[in-house]
C-alpha cells in the first residue's frame, strides 16, 4: 500500500509499439526517492538509458510530480522532465510550475514514462479513464501557444497541455515543453523539448479530475494558514517586479551576466530592463502557478515589434540577463518581443541567450562572418539581429543550424580561440548567475549534476542575505571566502533535491516553508 499523497501509479507509454501500459509504484520506491528529479532519477535508471542516443528510441522521456502536487500546499503544483540530455549528453532534469502537474497527477498517476518513437506525429490525451495515442499531424509546425489552443479546443477547455514548438520538432538542442499555452510555464532546460520532438510527440494533454488524497488535511490547511500573509509580505518585491525586481542590485554585484560574460558594468542598462521598470512601462497583471500566491509570472502589453499591442508574457529574471544584458540589448521591449519569441518557438530563453551572447563575441572576433550569420550584422545590441537569430535557431536555417546545438557545440565548431569565451558548464548555458560574484554559485554550478544550474544548489540567494542555522551554518556566508562554501552548497544541494522531489517552488522559501 503506498503512502497518502501518492497516486500509487506510473503511466508507461511505448510509441513504437503503440502501447500503452499502468504499473505500481513501489512504497519502498516512494520513501526512498521521493517523487519529482528523485524518483524520475530511479525511472532514468531503470530504464538503462545511459549509453543509448538522446534522440533516439531508446531514451525516456519521463515526467514525475511528486507528492505535495495537488494537495493544495502552497506552491506545489509542479513537475520534473527527466531523460539523457541531447544538449549534454548526461542527466537531464526540468522543472515547471503552472497547471499541468495537478491536471495530470489527478488522472491517477505520479509518473508518465514514455520510450519508443511514433513514426508520425501524435499526442497523449490523459484523462481520468483513458490514455490515447492520438494523431498529431494538424498540430505539428505550429507554434506552442497555437497548438496548445487548438488541443484544449479537441479535448476540451479544462485540459491542460504540454506541447513542444517549432524548435523541439526541429530537434534543436536547446528546446524545451511549454505547459498552459500563452501564460504558461516552460521546461526549458536540457533540451527536452527535443527529446520529445524525436519521438514526434507533440503534446501531453491532462484532464484529470480525481482527488488526491492525504494523511493529514488539517497540517496542510494549517500550514497553508499561517503562511498565508507572511508569504504575501515576504515576497511582495516579486509580486511587484517579478523575478526581474532585483535585476539592478544583481548588475550591482557583478551577478548579471554583460556582453557574454565579459564582467563590464552596466548600469544604465539594467535600470531600463529591469523589472521594476517592466512594472511601470508594460505590466497589465500578474499570474500564478497552480496554488501559489506569490504571482511573480508577467503579463505585459507589447508596445513594439510584431507583437504590438498584444498582451503576451513578461520576461523573467534570467531571460531578462541572458537575452538583455548579455547582448548589450537595453530595449526592454526588444527584450519582451525576444522572450516571446522563444515560447512562441519553445526554446530555453537562458540557452537561447548564452549562444546568441556567444555568436555575438565570435563576430566582434571576426571568427564569424556575415558570410556565416546570412548578412546579418551581429552586433552587441542588435535586438533585430536577434529576433531573426531566435527564428533561425528554431527552425534551423542558416547559422542557427550551429548555434542551435548549444555554445559547447558551437565553440568546437569554430576551433579554440572560441573555447575561450564559450560559457557552459558540461554543455550547459549558464543562467544569470555568475559564480565571480557569489563563490557558492561558482562551486553550486560546478557541482550540480545537469551542468550549469543555480536551482541544484539554490545558495547564492542566501550568500550575504541571511543565516540558515537550520542548515549548520550559523554565520552569515560571505560572497568572496572559500570558508565553507563546499559544506553550504552541499547541504543546500541536499535540501533541493529534497524539494525537487517533493515537488515545491523555491521561492516559496524566501516565503517562509
Ligand atoms: S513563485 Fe512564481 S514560479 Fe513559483 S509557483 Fe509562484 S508563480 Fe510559479
Amino acid at each position: 500500500m503506498i503512502a497518502k499523497g501518492y497516486m500509487g501509479r506510473i503511466l508507461m507509454v511505448d510509441l513504437t509499439e503503440r502501447k500503452i501500459t499502468v504499473r505500481d509504484m513501489e512504497d519502498g520506491d516512494a520513501r526512498q526517492f521521493i517523487g519529482g528529479s528523485g524518483y524520475g532519477a530511479k525511472l532514468l535508471f531503470d530504464a538503462k538509458a545511459v549509453d543509448c542516443d538522446p534522440l533516439g528510441p531508446d531514451n525516456v522521456l519521463i515526467f514525475a510530480v511528486g507528492p505535495l502536487t495537488a494537495t493544495s500546499l502552497f506552491n506545489s503544483d509542479r513537475f520534473d522532465v527527466i531523460t539523457k540530455s541531447p544538449l549534454t549528453g548526461i542527466f537531464a532534469e526540468s522543472s515547471s510550475g503552472g497547471f499541468w502537474a495537478g491536471k495530470f497527477k489527478k488522472c491517477g498517476y505520479d509518473a508518465l514514462v514514455i520510450k519508443g518513437r511514433s513514426s508520425s506525429p501524435v499526442y497523449l490525451s490523459i484523462t481520468d479513464e483513458k490514455t490515447e495515442i492520438k494523431d498529431a499531424k494538424a498540430y505539428w509546425g505550429m507554434d506552442t501557444f497555437a497548438a496548445t489552443e487548438a488541443l484544449q479546443k479537441a479535448e476540451g477547455a479544462g485540459v491542460k497541455a504540454a506541447v513542444i514548438g517549432p524548435a523541439g520538432e526541429n530537434l534543436v538542442k536547446i528546446a524545451g515543453i511549454v505547459s498552459d499555452g500563452k501564460h504558461g510555464r516552460l521546461a526549458g532546460r536540457c533540451g527536452v523539448g527535443a527529446v520529445m520532438g524525436s519521438k514526434m510527440l507533440k503534446a501531453i494533454t491532462a484532464g484529470g479530475t480525481r482527488k488526491v488524497e492525504v494523511a493529514d488535511r488539517e497540517s496542510i490547511t494549517a500550514i497553508n494558514k499561517s503562511l498565508s500573509e507572511p508569504m504575501k509580505v515576504n515576497t511582495q518585491g516579486m509580486a511587484d517586479g517579478g523575478t526581474g525586481g532585483g535585476l539592478e542590485a544583481s548588475e550591482e554585484l557583478g551577478n548579471l551576466p554583460v556582453k557574454n560574460w565579459s564582467g563590464v558594468p552596466w548600469h544604465d542598462g539594467a535600470k531600463k530592463i529591469t523589472g521594476l521598470t517592466m512594472a511601470k512601462t508594460h505590466l497589465v497583471k500578474t499570474y500564478n502557478c497552480g496554488s501559489c500566491v506569490i504571482k511573480c509570472g508577467r503579463v505585459v502589453k507589447s508596445q513594439t515589434g510584431p507583437y504590438a499591442g498584444e498582451e503576451i508574457g513578461g520576461p523573467e529574471y534570467e531571460t531578462l540577463g541572458l537575452l538583455g544584458s548579455n547582448l548589450l540589448i537595453d530595449d526592454l521591449g526588444a527584450v519582451i518581443t525576444s522572450n516571446e519569441l522563444c515560447n512562441r518557438y519553445g526554446l530555453d530563453t537562458i540557452s537561447t541567450g548564452g549562444v546568441i551572447g556567444f555568436a555575438m563575441e565570435a563576430f566582434e572576433k571576426g571568427l564569424l562572418t556575415v558570410k556565416d550569420t546570412g548578412g546579418l550584422e551581429l552586433s552587441w545590441g542588435n535586438a533585430e539581429a536577434v529576433h531573426r537569430l531566435i527564428e533561425d535557431i528554431a527552425l534551423q536555417r542558416g547559422l542557427g543550424k550551429l548555434l542551435g546545438g548549444g555554445v559547447r557545440a558551437a565553440a568546437e565548431e569554430l576551433g579554440p580561440p572560441a573555447e575561450e569565451f564559450a560559457a557552459h558548464i558540461k554543455g550547459l548555458e549558464p543562467p544569470a548567475h555568475d559564480g565571480r560574484a557569489k563563490f557558492t554559485a561558482a562551486v553550486g554550478m560546478a557541482t550540480s549534476n545537469r551542468g550549469a544550474c543555480h536551482l541544484s544548489g539554490f545558495s547564492h540567494d542566501f550568500e550575504e542575505g541571511a543565516v540558515l542555522e537550520d542548515l549548520g551554518s550559523p554565520a552569515l556566508p560571505r560572497r568572496f571566502t572559500p570558508e565553507g562554501k563546499p559544506e553550504n552548497v552541499f547541504r543546500m544541494q541536499n535540501l533541493m533535491g529534497m524539494m525537487d522531489s517533493a515537488i515545491v517552488c523555491k521561492f516559496a522559501l524566501f516565503g517562509g516553508l
